[in-house]
């Protein structure tokens, strides 16, 4: 049978399509489908204030000293008028019942013809112990940017859990903007998941010369309050006392309404290649999202960065407005925001057996069976980004 044949009838036919979620995903997809049909109705829902801004632009924000405010590329309302959208701000949606192609919110039940995901995902917490475990903090919004730049005092001393990405950004970030930084993994240097060693010990350096402290091989075990400060244990039983605490050990896809809803589910709303979940007129894109389309070995993958986003939404779009089309992702380096030391990253698929050879100064490439599957380039090498994407066997 076909896929057509399989579908359900639609319920809504006349009703408008309906995305879950403003960040990058929801407003590229709009963006993308109001290029090609200017006439359907959308509605668009979301749990915050709906202002478009880029996200990457939180982790190197603090050495600008920009507000909040200033890091809105395009405020809701005019997001609103420039593409003809219905907005509810401030909603969450509650449940969707995907029979009668429904979802629940505080404000009331609208019907869809088609559903769009895109929910994003949260920082994920570690249980800590200490009587000030709530107090530490995760920036993976405007708000929480807010929150964090609202306690951060000059010259403040912040520990940071994780030397990932999103750590490492944040180190770099803060240190240029003149606060006392450490940086607590449990790994023995910087991005180890990511970077062939070198790369690593390029990158610890740089982030040392700008005057950040590390802590390796040991976790956070547990925050005291201190007077107005806090006191860090540490598992290898040190302490630290730093005036802020920031958590950049991972994000988690928001898969939580979808759950609800009995869609398929594993460490992201599965999709299939035309962006489909398991249940009928229901789409996904983004952070939350598991794309067939990005499969190695046979295990599907999140992908939690801009580009992809970009891919998925022009096909998304595309099948929306009534031409059904796959997601083919390209090759999609990371540029990793540590001038201290700049890396463009094109990881090799999990999957892919090989090792890192470096070619010259600045350029590791990743070899399995004599092709090339990835590489790493620093400093002013990263300007060879281009030329390095050709050599790519994908
Ligand atoms: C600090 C930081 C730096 C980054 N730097 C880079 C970088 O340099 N390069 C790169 O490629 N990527 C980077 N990323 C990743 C990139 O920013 C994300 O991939 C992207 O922004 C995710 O967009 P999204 O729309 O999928 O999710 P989100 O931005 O999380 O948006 C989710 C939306 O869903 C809404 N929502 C959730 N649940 C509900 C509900 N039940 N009802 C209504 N609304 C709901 C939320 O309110 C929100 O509007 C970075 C991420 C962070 C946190």
């Amino acid at each position: 049978m076909s896929e057509q044949a399989m579908t359900s009838p639609n319920k809504h036919p006349q009703g408008p399509v309906l995305v879950v979620g403003s960040g990058l995903a929801g407003w590229s997809l709009v963006r993308e489908f109001r290029k090609l049909d200017a006439e359907t109705p959308v509605l668009m829902v979301t749990a915050d204030a709906g202002d478009f801004y880029a996200k990457p632009a939180l982790s190197n924000a603090f050495a600008q000293n920009k507000q909040p405010e200033q890091l809105v590329t395009t405020p809701a309302e005019r997001m609103v008028s420039n593409l003809g959208v219905t907005l509810l701000q401030r909603t969450r949606v509650e449940s969707i019942d995907v029979q009668a192609q429904e979802i629940s919110t505080s404000k009331g039940t609208f019907g869809y013809r088609q559903l769009v995901l895109a929910t994003g995902a949260q920082a994920i917490r570690l249980p800590l112990q200490g009587d000030a475990a709530e107090a530490v903090l995760s920036v993976n919004s405007l708000e929480d940017y807010a929150a964090f730049r609202a306690q951060l005092m000059p010259q403040a001393r912040v520990l940071i859990m994780g030397a990932g990405l999103i750590g490492c950004e944040f180190a770099n970030d803060l240190a240029l903007g003149g606060y006392a930084v450490q940086v607590v993994d449990p790994n023995a240097a910087p991005l180890a998941a990511l970077l062939p060693e070198a790369a690593s010990v390029q990158l610890r350096q740089a982030l040392s010369d700008l005057g950040v402290r590390w802590h390796w091989q040991t976790t956070v075990k547990a925050v005291h309050k201190q007077g107005d400060a806090y006191a860090v244990e540490l598992s290898n039983g040190q302490i630290q006392t730093v005036d802020l605490v920031l958590s950049a050990v991972g994000l988690r896809a928001d898969t939580a309404l979808a759950q609800r809803a009995g869609l398929d589910v594993e460490r992201g709303v599965l999709v299939n290649a035309q962006l489909k979940t398991s249940a009928d007129h229901v789409y996904a894109l983004g952070d939350n999202t598991q794309y067939a389309s990005a499969s190695a070995g046979g295990v599907s993958r999140t992908l939690p960065y801009v580009m992809p986003i970009m891919a998925a939404a022009k096909a998304l779009a595309q099948t929306l407005a009534g031409k059904a089309t796959d997601v083919v992702f390209p090759l999609m380096p990371v540029a990793v925001k540590t001038p201290a030391l700049p890396l463009v990253v094109a990881a090799p698929a999990p999957d892919v057996a090989g090792e890192w050879q470096a070619r010259e100064q600045g350029i590791w490439q990743f070899i399995s069976n004599t092709h090339v599957r990835g590489f790493v380039l620093s400093g002013k090498q990263t300007a060879r980004r281009a030329e390095q994407s050709k050599c790519v066997a994908i």
